[in-house]
């Protein structure tokens, strides 16, 4: 028994979401008495097999080779599949990402495994693994029980913490790789990226976010956000309404059909509060909330709240930043 943990990797860096599942794969592998095995693969694997060793986990699992250069499915799925049989894993964990969700969900199926997906806590009960997942904007807790002996989770970024780093231990073991003929057919051909120069919303320790508040102006409005999200080395969020206007593209859409983060620090200007909204970044530590209306739900979930026009209270923010971070 032990529990298996795929450490993610984009462009040689390890997806920050990746180590907080191992937090996570921790606590479930403390309750199960089970040992806890981290698994990096790529072309190269070294330098995140050698983070992954500070965190505290009993082994690390690597796979170095060129065919998994690239994410692809069918390759990344037949080598978690070899590392679970190597491993003896009976609970496999990866981050709830775009690409861990579908690896999650492909590699469940073909090894016959439950499948909880999204999980936002665990606890062992009576020596049984119980995963949580959050249903209608957290408004619903729902405890997930496997009956199948292999178990398969994907945790949702930010829900854990990651471990503190500490003494380099457990051993690093290199896997070789199988993959038989015609078993990844899939090729990347192309890598465009979308998001040169600007801090990932789901990473940001900091984040501004505009909602429909800008309406007056939104182009200014998303501007002075984006001048404060400069200053501060935030990210830029938005609101669903924000969004469905046309003012910012989806990707920044923060809550329920957006992303979830936790930052440190939240800067809501312009948004009202909603309940879906709150579903994506109430977890935040530090909400601070910019609205003219003095009784918008947000300001019930703000740790600090500021009646005033975005349109002053924005470049306020910003100058006196400027000032202070220089
Ligand atoms: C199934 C479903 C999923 C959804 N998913 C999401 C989601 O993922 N994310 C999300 O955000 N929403 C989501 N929504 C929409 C959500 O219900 C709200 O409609 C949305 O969050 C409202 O966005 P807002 O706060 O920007 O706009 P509004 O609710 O219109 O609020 C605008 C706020 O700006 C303030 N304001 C106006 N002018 C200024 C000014 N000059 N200075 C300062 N303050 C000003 C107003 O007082 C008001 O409080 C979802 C809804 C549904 C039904």
């Amino acid at each position: 028994m032990a529990v298996l943990v795929w450490i993610e990797q984009v462009n040689g860096e390890p997806v920050a979401s990746s180590w907080e599942t191992l937090g996570a794969a921790k606590t479930a592998a403390e309750g199960l008495g089970a040992p806890v095995c981290a698994l990096v693969l790529g072309a190269e694997t070294d330098t995140i097999a050698a983070g992954a060793q500070t965190l505290g986990v009993d082994r690390v699992l690597t796979m170095a080779d060129p065919q998994l250069a690239d994410y692809r499915l069918s390759a990344y799925a037949a080598a978690v599949e070899q590392a679970v049989a190597a491993a003896g894993a009976t609970v496999l964990m990866m981050a709830a990402t775009t690409r861990g969700r579908e690896l999650s969900g492909t590699v469940a199926c073909r090894l016959g495994a439950g499948l909880a997906p999204d999980i936002v806590d665990l606890r062992v009960e009576a020596g049984k693994l119980v995963a949580v997942r959050s249903l209608y904007s957290g408004n619903i807790l729902a405890d997930v029980h496997f009956e199948s002996a292999m178990q398969v989770l994907s945790v949702r970024p930010r829900a854990f913490a990651a471990p503190v780093a500490g003494a380099t231990a457990g051993n690093v073991e290199a896997l070789s790789f199988a993959l038989e003929a015609g078993q990844a057919t899939e090729q990347v051909l192309e890598t465009r990226v979308t998001d040169s120069g600007e801090v990932s919303l789901t990473d940001a320790k900091i984040i501004v976010s505009g909602g429909r508040g800008v309406a007056a102006d939104p182009a200014k409005g998303f501007a002075l956000v984006t001048e404060l999200a400069g200053v501060l080395g935030a990210a830029v969020g938005a609101s669903r309404a924000a969004v469905d206007a046309g003012y910012i593209p989806y990707k920044h859409q923060v809550g329920q059909t957006g992303k979830t983060v936790r930052p440190d620090l939240y800067i809501a200007a312009g948004i009202s509060g909603a309940i879906q909204h709150l579903a994506g970044m109430g977890a935040s530590k530090m909400i601070v909330a910019i609205n003219k209306d003095r009784d918008a739900p947000i300001f019930e979930r703000a740790h600090y709240g500021i009646v005033g026009d975005l349109f002053e209270v924005l470049p306020a923010l910003t100058e006196a930043f400027r000032q202070r971070l220089k």
